[in-house]
């Protein structure tokens, strides 16, 4: 066991934020993860990591950090149609998704370059361009922290939702996940008529679509819109777009034409936050070293020495400024420590 204290967490973070954990260890299997979480007091705090590239840190973590480290991707079964793999937590998410790519197997290449690790993805279901890890799910395995034994979970009782998940809600912090099985196509299906991949693989010159070319266009535009964590702290969308009741789209669309909505299954209409952010003036917007990038006002940066609690002060007075102008509370889809 590699047990360190008082560290800094900034390398562990996609913010930088730089606070210290009075605990950390990494984790490369079950076992390791057992006895670690042996050698810690109940009462102690735990926080598991993966990529930490969705957490904001806002105070020194008084507790155990457990970076989630487990290796492998295996093929457990196949038929003509579909391959089933397990991928172990601690695999880099994209490292899984150019591994499906290179044998073909589709269902994963509209969730290129999404940071972070296979263990987390589904913690908010992962989601971009039309598809989420619910979609090529089968099931996962978890440590129960009550009952110190593997547990496994299917689709219906991860209760996946958007950017939701049982372990967000009803099972937080009970649950460390070890491995994901994913089915994924033989015979890919192609999804390319969202946001702007079709327009990407003309600029492109693709004549005959692939999954690979979905993939590369998917990397371009993400590349040309959101900033790079190795360059400027960011952990993604800061905040979920909401979904309002449609009288109250409707209103808001006739003081607001260009509007855009997006009906749900709930007979909701799903409003981009990144469009509120922006209408109500905060792209671009800087405060010392917080803001709001420039190119996707859903995205809060770290332009180098913000702490957690000024980033999340800007965005605690962008929930209000938002709640002014169009009447919606902004929920946050960062994870806050
Ligand atoms: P972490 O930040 O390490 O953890 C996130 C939460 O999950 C924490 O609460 C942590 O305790 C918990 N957790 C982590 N691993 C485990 C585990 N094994 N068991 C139990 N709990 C665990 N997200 C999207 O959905 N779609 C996107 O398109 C997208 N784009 C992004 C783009 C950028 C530039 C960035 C920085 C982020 C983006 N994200 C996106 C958010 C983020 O990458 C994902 O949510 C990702 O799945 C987080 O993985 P992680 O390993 O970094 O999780
Ligand atoms: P975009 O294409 O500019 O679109 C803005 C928003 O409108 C998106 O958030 C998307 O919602 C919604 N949208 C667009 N077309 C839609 C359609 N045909 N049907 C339903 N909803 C539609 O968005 P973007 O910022 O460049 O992001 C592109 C994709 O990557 C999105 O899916 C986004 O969620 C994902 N992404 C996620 C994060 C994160 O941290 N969570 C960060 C960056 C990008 P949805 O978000 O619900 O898809």
């Amino acid at each position: 066991m590699n047990i360190q204290h008082n560290i800094s967490l900034k390398p562990y973070n996609t913010f930088g934020i730089d606070l210290p954990a009075k605990t950390f260890a990494p984790f490369a299997t079950v076992e390791e993860l057992a006895e670690l979480l042996s050698a810690k007091n109940e009462q102690e705090n735990l926080m598991v990591l993966g990529g930490g590239s969705n957490i904001l840190l806002t105070q020194p973590f008084d507790g155990w950090v457990l970076q989630n480290s487990i290796p492998g991707i295996a093929i457990i079964k196949e038929d003509e149609n579909y391959v089933w793999i397990r991928a172990g937590a601690g695999e880099n998410w994209h490292g899984l998704v150019l591994h499906c790519i290179a044998r073909n197997w589709g269902g994963v290449e509209n969730l290129s370059l999404i940071p972070g690790c296979v263990g987390a993805s589904p913690m908010q279901n992962i989601g971009a361009y039309g598809v989420e890890i619910k979609d090529v799910f089968e099931s996962l395995e978890a440590w129960s922290l009550s009952d110190r034994n593997l547990v496994t979970f299917s689709i219906s009782d991860c209760a996946f939702g958007y950017r939701e998940s049982v372990f967000k809600r009803k099972l937080k912090n009970q649950f460390i996940i070890t491995s994901v099985v994913f089915k994924l196509r033989k015979k890919p299906v192609f999804q390319t008529s969202y946001g702007a991949i079709q327009q990407e693989l003309e600029t492109m010159g693709i004549s005959e679509l692939s999954i690979k070319a979905i993939s590369d266009a998917v990397i371009r535009i993400r590349q040309s819109k959101l900033p790079d964590p190795a360059v400027t702290g960011n952990a993604g969308s800061f905040f979920k777009n909401p979904e309002i009741e449609l009288p109250h789209y409707l209103e808001l669309k006739h003081s607001y034409p260009d509007l855009p909505g997006y009906p749900t299954k709930t007979d909701t209409t799903k409003v981009p936050a990144g469009w509120l952010i922006e209408k109500a003036g905060w792209k671009g917007y800087r405060e010392g070293d917080a803001g709001v990038h420039s190119k996707q006002a859903l995205v809060l940066v770290n332009y180098g020495k913000a702490n957690g609690n000024e980033i999340y002060a800007l965005s605690e007075k962008i929930v209000q400024s938002v709640k002014e102008k169009f009447g919606i509370v902004l929920e946050r889809e960062v994870n806050i420590y």
